[in-house]
């Protein structure tokens, strides 16, 4: 068996020892002599999978006790509109933050339950960087404030957590979900989708500050009001049990790597091999401001697209798989979750460099 280096924006590459755990608890979980796919949600093994899960979250995450954490399902897509639907408290407006292709998608479903107030956009930039605080136009009574932390398709991330008052920020995490320390009590809701850097696709967690759940919409499905699923453990209806177990083994691989500092910093080392080696060519370039630049996605063109397919035929030769960019953008894009190794970034660029060396 050969492993590739997976590249792939989402659902992405997995830590390999949390796959072999996997595949040696598939048939029988700790005596149990039943896979955790086949375990009632309502039984003492799974309450105490589910249970370790959030714990190993809270921990990683050093989330405050006036927090809850919900393994929900929906997507982040799911969320644009349920977060909405819950925050929105009897005000008429939230505000965003318009930062690519994400941020759009989640202002368009927010207009459905409310006026979605654009309170800065990159657009004029063609979305190459994220813009400063100081050019937001925030709106004192809006429900919340809106930021995509980590615009996967562009590749642009925020370095810094945005100071917007006593309006609560929310962030839609999806692709930087613990890949780096946050500071969990300068936002009211953090989403994200697991499958980028947390585990399979079907969970989506929440982590939402107490005092703002228990206004939904009256409209809002049961399975979606935060404050029913907090009451009810995330368990008002099945929830996505085997994603959650994974989940739980890809927390305790973090944690057995020292945590989101350490990883943070095995993040910023690999993403750096990569920056480096882009604007030290010109045969390859990266369109967004130094600033700005996602440790996670990093978008790249070649100097002649007519050399795309080639690179990527050399590219899956290698082994090196799902490198094409996103059909929004185009190019090239390297997804570098926590999942991947550094010796797949250094295998990148070898070939990057021998390609170059060849067609330059
Ligand atoms: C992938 C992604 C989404 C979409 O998530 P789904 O789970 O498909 O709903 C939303 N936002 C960001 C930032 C993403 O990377």
């Amino acid at each position: 068996m050969t492993r590739a280096y997976n590249f792939s924006a989402g659902p992405a590459a997995l830590p390999e020892p949390v796959l072999r755990q996997a595949a040696d608890e598939m048939l029988d979980w700790h005596g149990s002599g039943m896979s955790v796919m086949e375990m009632s949600h309502r039984g003492k093994e799974f309450i105490a999978i589910h249970a370790e899960a959030e714990s190993l979250l809270r921990k990683l995450l050093a989330v405050p006790a006036n927090y809850k954490v919900l393994f929900l399902q929906g997507g982040a897509i799911g969320q644009n509109a349920f977060v909405p639907m819950n925050l929105l408290r009897g005000k008429v407006s939230a505000d965003f933050v318009d930062t690519g292709e994400w941020s759009k998608k989640t202002i368009k479903e927010a207009q459905k339950y409310g006026n979605a107030h654009v309170v800065a956009s990159g657009k004029a930039g063609g979305y190459t960087a994220i813009p400063p605080r100081d050019s937001w136009q925030l709106d004192p009574n809006a429900a919340y404030v809106h930021i995509c932390s980590n615009e996967t398709i562009g590749g642009l991330e925020y370095h810094w957590t945005p100071e917007v008052g006593a309006v609560p920020l929310v962030a839609d995490m999806s692709s930087n979900f613990l890949s780096k320390p946050v500071d969990v009590s300068k936002y009211g809701l953090i989403y994200g989708g697991a499958q980028k850097n947390i585990g399979p696709a079907g969970l989506t967690i929440v982590i939402v500050r107490d005092d703002l759940i228990g206004q939904a919409l009256p409209i809002t499905p049961s399975a979606f009001d935060y404050r029913q699923q907090a009451d009810a453990d995330s368990m008002l209806n099945t929830p996505p049990t085997y994603a959650i177990y994974v989940a739980g083994l890809v927390f305790k691989w973090l944690d057995a790597q020292g945590g989101l500092e350490a990883i943070a910093a095995h993040n910023r080392a690999k993403a750096a091999l990569l920056y480096d080696y882009l604007d030290s060519t010109a045969f390859y370039s990266s369109p967004v401001a130094k600033a700005d630049r996602s440790l996670m996605n990093v978008p790249f063109k070649l100097k002649d697209e007519a050399l795309d397919a080639a690179f990527l035929k050399g590219a899956e030769e290698r082994r090196m798989l799902q490198l094409k960019g996103h059909r929004s953008v185009g190019g090239m894009r390297a997804s570098i979750y926590n999942a991947m190794p550094v010796e797949g970034v250094r295998a990148l660029v070898a070939y990057m460099k021998e390609f170059e060396a060849q067609h330059g």
